[in-house]
């Protein structure tokens, strides 16, 4: 295994060669929960893991489109956070 990293947490987190950070919880009560960590692979390669859970509507037909949404968003979110460095200014993104 290779050193812990400055932010690893330690402990039971650290396996299988993987460095782990203690994990950012967001919570919005009634609505969901996001818990964001940072990792470092057993190949040095590191990644945000990101665990999401958003409450469904009741019925079948709503909930069957928060999730076409909610896929819609997580697309968006996913490329505009693997955008290169410098391309994102003040919270809007650069042509
Ligand atoms: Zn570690």
């Amino acid at each position: 295994m290779t050193p812990h990293t400055s932010w690893c947490a330690g402990g039971h987190r650290c396996s299988l060669g993987e460095h782990r950070a203690d994990p950012i919880v967001i919570t919005a009560p009634n609505i969901g929960a996001v818990t964001l960590t940072r990792v470092r692979a057993a190949n040095g390669r590191e990644h945000a893991e990101v665990r999401l859970t958003v409450a469904l509507a009741p019925t079948e037909l709503a909930a069957r489109r928060q999730l076409l949404e909610l896929a819609d968003n997580l697309s968006r979110v996913l490329h505009h956070a693997t955008r290169p460095e410098g391309s994102i200014h003040h919270g809007t993104v650069a042509a």
